[in-house]
Order: structure tokens, then C-alpha cells, then sequence
């Protein structure tokens, strides 16, 4: 764990959940979580953008809230895009940059992903850079290299002094959705290490505080495994968190 001490457990709700199934969800994962022990964990889920602004009502110390994306800019000729400074309106603390379908399914690059970080930072939200492999840098021996591109890339030119609002999320893209397979544990140890000794390749002396969250398939049979793996600070969950209930029971597996 990194030295806050903090587990981060967080949900991507994707394209699903309208904004009344958002608010059901929410008031109902509040409401279930409401004895946790504020110190020792972060619960944040990450709605679509239309339920924002109703999910923003239900956001508390206890329960972060993040955007599934945003530009770089703060206004300009980009429709079909949303602004820092739009996001800023809401309260949110966390924008997740770089997921998988993002990269894969609206070809999203490293550079791009970059100027978002860096924005999203400088915009004083907690940026969570989404890293990992394909199936097919696997077969062909180079996801190392893959997240390294994905690391320097994307945190190029990062400014230091905002550090403590950097996440990553390791989630290697052959291990994501109703096609994934979910990643071995041995195997999710190493890619953290070698994530981490990357970003203190990149910020010598103060990688230790960026959490690594990891994510691919964490269910209620996988969470507890995967949590209590070094490196491991926190997980980043699809299809298994998406009922109250079952994120709770995850959240207390934990
Ligand atoms: P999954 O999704 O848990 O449904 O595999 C993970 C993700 O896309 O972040």
C-alpha cells in the first residue's frame, strides 16, 4: 500500500445506468457503506456524464465521484467534448483518462491522454491514468515496453509539485469486459513493480505515494487475492461493482 495507507476502491459505471438508475445506486451504496471506517478507505465511482450533476448531490467525504473522460482544453471548437472547466462546475474529484475502450474502441493516443493528465492536474482533479497491455503485445512479448510508452507518454512533463493527484490503474485489456480473462495474481505483482519502478524512474525519490490500482475482471471470488498483493493499492472495478450490494461486499471483502 502507498504510504497514505488508504485502500481505493472505484467503479467505472461505463455506458450504463441512467441518471435515476445512477442516483438508485448511489443512495443505495451510501446508505450500505455509512458504518466504514472514513480513515482507512476511498470508495469512488465514476457515472456517466449526464448523471453527474444528480450524482454530485450524493458525493461526501466517504464517496469520491469521477468523469469517464474529458479534453484538454478549457473551451473550444471540439464538439461532442467536455471541459475541465465544465467538469469543475460539478465538484467532481477524479477523471479517468486513457481506459481501455477509450484507447481501443475511439483510438485515444499516448499523446492525447497526456495533455489530458496534465490538464486534468492543473484543473486541481485527482487524474486516473488507465495503463496495459493488448492481448497481442502479450502474445508478442512486449507489454513492458507497452506500459513503459504508456507511462512516459502519458506523464510526460507532469508537474511534480502535483503528484499526490496522480492514480494509475493497471488494467491489461486482454483481462477487461465479458470477453477478459482475469489476470494471475503472480502476474499482476509483477506488472505493479514494474509500473512502480518506472514512475520512480520518472519522479526519482516520490513514486512511492502515486497509488496502482488494479483492474480486469476483480469479482468477489478474485478481490481479496488481488488486494493483498504488494504493489497492489487499490482496485478498479466493471460489471462485479455495479450492484450496491455487491460493491459493498467487495468493498468489505477487501
Ligand atoms: P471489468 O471492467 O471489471 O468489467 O472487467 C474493468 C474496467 O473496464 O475498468
Amino acid at each position: 500500500m502507498t504510504s497514505s495507507d488508504r485502500l481505493l476502491i472505484g467503479s467505472n459505471l461505463k455506458m450504463y445506468k441512467t441518471i435515476a438508475e445512477t442516483v438508485d445506486y448511489l443512495s443505495r451504496l451510501v446508505s450500505v457503506t455509512s458504518d466504514l471506517p472514513r480513515e482507512s478507505i476511498d470508495i469512488f465511482i465514476i457515472p456517466s456524464f449526464t448523471a453527474l450533476p444528480a450524482a454530485s448531490m450524493l458525493k461526501s467525504d466517504r464517496l469520491k465521484l469521477g468523469a469517464q473522460n474529458m479534453n484538454w482544453a478549457d473551451s473550444g471548437q471540439y464538439t461532442g467534448e467536455i471541459s475541465p472547466v465544465m467538469l469543475r462546475e460539478l465538484g467532481i474529484d477524479v477523471v479517468e483518462i486513457g481506459h481501455s475502450e477509450r484507447r481501443h474502441v475511439f483510438g485515444e493516443t499516448d499523446d492525447e491522454t497526456n495533455r489530458k493528465v496534465i490538464a486534468a492536474v492543473n484543473h486541481g482533479f485527482t487524474a486516473l491514468l488507465c495503463i496495459g497491455e493488448t492481448a497481442s503485445d502479450k502474445n508478442l512479448g512486449i507489454s513492458e515496453e507497452r506500459i513503459r510508452i504508456q507511462l512516459k507518454i502519458g506523464l510526460h512533463d507532469f508537474p511534480k509539485e502535483k503528484l499526490s493527484r496522480l492514480w494509475i490503474a493497471y488494467e491489461p485489456v486482454w483481462a477487461i469486459g465479458v470477453n477478459g480473462t482475469p489476470a494471475a495474481p503472480d502476474y499482476v505483482e509483477e506488472a505493479h513493480a514494474r509500473i512502480r519502478s518506472t514512475l520512480e524512474e520518472l519522479f526519482p525519490g516520490e513514486a512511492d505515494h502515486i497509488p496502482i490500482l488494479y483492474g480486469g475482471s476483480v469479482n468477489k471470488q478474485n478481490c481479496c487475492e488481488l488486494i493483498a498483493l504488494p504493489g497492489v493499492d487499490g482496485l478498479f472495478i466493471g460489471r462485479a461493482a455495479w450492484n450496491a450490494d455487491d460493491m459493498n461486499t467487495i468493498i468489505r471483502m477487501t
